[in-house]
């Protein structure tokens, strides 16, 4: 999709730091981090959100939480504890139209969200 950021970003087509690629995934630090470890880990394939995943993404889906998990150990926190967020659709805050985990951490995270 030309038009969605995250496609661009996994062509090179706008810049970020990544920090992991893999076949079917790319992970890169967020613009405007809410913690001190803020990463967005995407699908290559432009898929619009968690409610678009098909039972055939399951290995998909699978393999990007993992690469959280993996992520959240190279930064240092999983000791600590991290946050595996999927924003959803209007209700759940989702700004950007391409699947995405946020990784967060580095602080103690309050909940329930507000
Ligand atoms: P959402 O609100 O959809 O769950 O999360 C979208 C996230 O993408 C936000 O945390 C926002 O800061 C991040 N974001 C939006 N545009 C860009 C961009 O061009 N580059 C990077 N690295 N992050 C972006
Ligand atoms: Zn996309």
């Amino acid at each position: 999709m030309s038009n969605c950021i995250f496609c661009r970003i996994v062509q090179r087509e706008i810049p970020s730091k990544i920090v992991h690629e893999d076949d079917v995934g790319l992970a890169f630090e967020d613009i405007n981090p809410q913690a001190p470890v803020h990463i967005l880990v995407v699908p290559k394939r432009h898929i619009e959100s968690l409610d678009m995943l098909k039972e055939a993404d399951s290995s998909l889906i699978v393999h990007l939480i993992l690469t959280c998990a993996k992520l959240a150990k190279q930064k240092g926190i999983s000791s600590s504890g991290y946050r595996v967020v999927a924003n959803t659709g209007f209700d759940g805050g989702q700004t950007v139209s391409h699947l995405h985990l946020h990784l967060l951490g580095g602080r103690a995270m309050g909940w329930p969200p507000g």
